[in-house]
This record gives C-alpha cells, structure tokens and sequence, in this order.
C-alpha cells in the first residue's frame, strides 16, 4: 500500500512539474509574441519618423532616428545608410549594444551610430534618440555666451540649458567631427548626462526620448527653441522659462504626444498640407 501511495505521488509530482513547464512555456511564447508585435509596431514608427524628421526640416540627406528594440531591449533599430526621406521597413537594422550590425546583409550602417548606441548603454530610460544637423541650432553650438534653454512652452524639456559636447576634448582639434567610435559616442553619452539634449560642438545635436514619438517632438521643439531664442535675443533682453515652468509644460506635453504625432504624420505621407 505504501508503495502505490509512494507511486502516485510521484505520478502527482510529475504531472505537476510538467503542467507548470508547460504554464511557463506558455508564459513565455506570450511575451515573446508581445515582444514580437511591439517590434513591428516600433519599425512603423520609426520609418514615419524618418519621413517626419524630413518633411519638419530636422534631418536632410544625413541624420538618423532609433528605436530600442523591444524584443531585445540591449540591441536598437535602425535604417542603414539610405536618406531619411527614403527610408522603408526594408532599410531597418538591428545593431547590437556595441552598435554592430546583427545580420552580415546589413549593409552600409551610418558611421555616427555609436551616439545611439553609447545613450542606450547608460540611459535605460531612452528609447529612441535623434541626431541632427539642423542650421537653427549650430549658432548655438559656438557661441560661448548664449546656451539654447527653455524659452517657450513647448520647450520646457531643454530645462536651463542643453549641455555641450566639445568633441576635441576627446577627439584632438584635427578630427572630421564625426562621433564614429565607441569612444566618442560613450563621451557624448555622459556629456547627454540626465539630460533630453545635448549640443555638439559646430555640428548639430543629439535628442532623447522615452518613445519614437517623444524623441521627435524634443528634436522639432529643439529647432523650434532655437528659432525663437535666436529672434528674442536680436531684441534684446530675453526672458526664459524658469525651471517650474519648464518642469511643468514637459509634464502637460508628454500627456498629448499623440496629438503633435498625428499631424506630423499625416504632413509627412502627404495627407495633409
Ligand atoms: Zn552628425
């Protein structure tokens, strides 16, 4: 009689590891469909981005867009080296967290994608940055006395100032300015600090976001800021947000990104004029 007891609960014991293999299996092949469809979802972001960062004058020829990948969140996504306004689902690369591409068919990947790479690394809070090299912003790169901040209300993610990279600290005062090495992009991260902008020295600047779509409304609002700031101070005296204010209208803009998206995209595939 022990002995059946003894047979069965073993029987019981079996069938309750294999049931819970099986709920954890299921768990798993879950979130790996979750992950699957967030994938997807953030590739059709980041192409409209791409077009959107065109059409609002952020990017030309040059300048990118990534995304965290979702289904991987060490590596990112982005397009190889295709012009922003021609970028499709096609041209989109997984790059590794040390900004590799994953697939040998890659092909050419921009030069400057260790700027992504190196902000992933040391912000777990970004999930897409953008790098530019909008005129609006490159006064402001040089001039010594006259850092770009938060001058209107839908600017307040620039705080009391974006900081500056000075890439010849790292790079000595003969490089081509490009951010084209784990290095250079680790010394950017840090200059990015805590920070959604950072300036780059006679270059352009680099934008991060907790999304796709965050990441592009601190890119336009940045040029946007830099427009005003560059009018008001032909004028004369200017007044800045102060750091209430700035915390303040970050928090109401980042409750209705859906709602500055939605125009941008639509601009951008030609739906609206
Ligand atoms: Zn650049």
């Amino acid at each position: 009689m022990r002995s059946v007891w003894g047979t069965l609960s073993g029987v019981v014991m079996v069938l309750s590891l294999v049931g819970a293999a099986y709920a954890q299996s299921d768990a798993h092949s879950s979130s790996g469909a979750n992950a699957a469809v967030a994938r997807e979802k953030a590739i059709d972001d980041l192409v409209t981005a791409y077009h959107v960062l065109y059409h609002e004058g952020i990017v030309d020829a040059f300048g990118h867009i990534t995304v965290r990948d979702p289904a991987n969140p060490s590596h990112y996504l982005m397009a190889k080296s295709v012009q922003p306004p021609f970028v499709t689902r096609a041209d989109i690369v997984e790059l590794d967290a040390d900004s590799n591409p994953v697939s040998k068919d890659a092909g050419h990947v921009p030069l400057e994608r260790f700027i992504h790479g190196e902000i992933y690394r040391l912000r777990p809070d970004v999930n897409s940055v953008v790098h530019s090299h909008a005129a609006a912003v490159l006064p402001f790169t040089v001039a010594k006395d006259a850092p770009l901040r938060a001058i209107c209300h839908t600017c307040g993610f620039l705080g009391a100032g974006a900081p500056l990279f000075e890439i010849r600290e790292y790079a000595g005062d003969g490089s081509n300015m490009l951010v084209q090495n784990k290095a250079l992009g680790a010394a950017l991260a840090k200059t990015l600090g805590q920070n959604k902008v950072v300036l780059m020295r006679g270059h352009g600047f680099t934008a991060a976001g907790g999304s796709v779509k965050e990441a592009v409304y601190n890119a336009i609002n940045t040029v946007l800021d830099a427009k005003v700031e560059m009018d008001a101070l032909r004028l004369g005296n200017v007044t800045y947000l102060s750091d209430a204010e700035a915390a303040a209208v970050s928090k109401t803009h980042n409750a209705s990104l859906d709602f500055s998206w939605e125009v941008w995209a639509k601009r951008a595939s030609g739906e609206l004029r």
